[in-house]
Formats: structure tokens, sequence, C-alpha cells
């Protein structure tokens, strides 16, 4: 039996607008309502549906809110960028960051991610920090050696209460909206490798996330090292996301 609290964040990517977002959460409250309220349940929504997610969701948050993303800076002349103050005013929770998505498409870097990570922390946001290794590094049989140090570049410096306070997500890049999940064990082994990596990460959730589905997740549940899911394609439906942590926190 697992003492950490189950933790389920819907990564909706570039996906509904404010309506759709209110929408999503009239239907997923009622869904959700009657889960133990130790399972955490957040959803990360785009930028624009914050404001209308925030308000659905009201002030009781058994649902709470996640960013895809945010600045290292607090403000200044960041063009087109979102600091963590702003966020802090619709109460966000999380903030995911080092998405596969973003190291591709917005060139982050580990040491950008790293100093979001800080940012997020100084500000109260707990990140929700992502790794995860290609097909190349796992055919090569690199894929632990490669997602601790992604963990180290991005948390090296932290101090152990600071390391403490993040939020882990392993998610291989080939098995990111492919339909293609990784197997159950060999994602152990990578949570179990990123616990070990320091003595401050015992007790924090570490994620799976990777064509995580209503069908597949109660096996990464039974997994010693993993508390939950980074969930993209199937937490934006709200009754497929409200299953997939159903059927995962049944026994
Ligand atoms: C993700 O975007 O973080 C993700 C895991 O997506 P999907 O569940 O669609 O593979």
């Amino acid at each position: 039996m697992k003492q950490r609290p189950p933790l389920f964040v819907g990564n909706w990517k570039m996906n509904k607008n404010a309506s759709q977002a209110r929408s999503f959460v009239e239907s997923f409250l009622p869904l959700v309502e009657t889960f133990p309220s130790t399972v955490g349940i957040a959803i990360a929504p785009p930028f624009t549906a914050l404001a209308a997610a925030a308000a659905a969701l009201g002030s009781k948050r058994r649902v709470a809110l996640a960013a895809q993303t945010m600045s290292e800076f607090s403000e200044g002349a960041y063009t087109g960028e979102i600091a963590a103050p702003m966020l802090a005013e619709f109460d966000v929770a999380y903030v995911i960051l080092g998405h596969s998505e973003r190291r591709l498409y917005q060139h982050e870097s580990d040491a950008t991610i790293g100093a979001k990570v800080r940012a997020a922390l100084d500000a109260g946001i707990t990140p929700i920090l992502a790794v995860g290794e290609s097909l190349a590094v796992r055919e090569a049989g690199d894929a632990v050696a490669h997602v601790l140090a992604q963990i180290q570049a991005a948390t090296g410096d932290l101090t152990e209460e600071q390391a403490a306070r993040i939020v882990l997500a392993y998610e291989p890049i080939w098995a990111i909206g492919t339909g293609k999940n990784c197997d159950c064990d060999r994602a152990q082994e990578i949570a179990h490798a990123a616990r070990t990596a320091r003595n401050a990460f015992a007790d924090i959730p570490i994620l799976y996330g990777g064509s995580m589905k209503p069908e597949n997740a109660a096996a990464y549940m039974k997994m010693s090292d993993i508390d939950g899911g980074l969930v993209g394609g199937a937490s934006l439906d709200p009754r497929s996301f409200a299953n997939l942590i159903a059927g995962a926190i049944a026994e």
C-alpha cells in the first residue's frame, strides 16, 4: 500500500477555448465528486481558458488548476510570456515545466527549465517537471542515464526542502500521443531511479505520462514508484478523464 496520495493532471495542450473549458468543468465536477478527497486532480487548460476554468471550478477547488508553462522571470519586457504571479491570480496550483513539446518546439534548455522550476517554487506554485527519453536514446540503452541527467540539470541546485516540493513526470517522448504506452516495468525502473536519485524525492509524486488511457492506468498505479498520471489526449473528454482516474484508484 502506497503512502503517497495519487495525482492525475490533464494536459490539454493547445486545445479548448474558454467556453469549451467551462463546459468541460461543468461535466467533469459531478463525475469526480465522489472520488476520495485524497486523490489529487488537476487540469491544465491553455492560458486563455484559465479564467473561465477558474470561475467554473469555484473556490472549493476539488479539481486544481495547472498551467502548461510559465516564464522564468517575474515581470518585464518578455513579449508573449506569462509570469508566475499572473498564474497565482487564478489560484494555479501546478505548472508543467519541461514538457518534451516545449523542449522540441520552443527549444527550452535544461538551464531554462531549471530557472522556471525555481521561479515556480518561489511563487508557491508546484512545478511538475517533465522528463523523458527519445526512442533513439531508449534503443541505445541510455534511458535511465538520460532521465537522471535531465532531472539533475533542472533541480541540482535546489535545496532539499525545495526539491521535496516538486512533482516529477516521466514521459517517454515516443509514447506521447502515439498510442504506444511504455511497458509498466520499464516506467517503474525509471521512476525508481528518479526517486532514489536524491533523499528529497522519497515522498514526491512521480507521474507516468504517455498514452495513458482508462484501460491502462490501473497497471501503472500498481508500480511502487508511480503515483499517478500526466494525461494528454485522454484528459480532453470529461468522461474519459474521470474513467481513467476511477480505474486507476480502484483497487
Ligand atoms: C502529454 O502530453 O503529457 C501526454 C502524456 O499526452 P498523451 O497522454 O496524449 O500521450
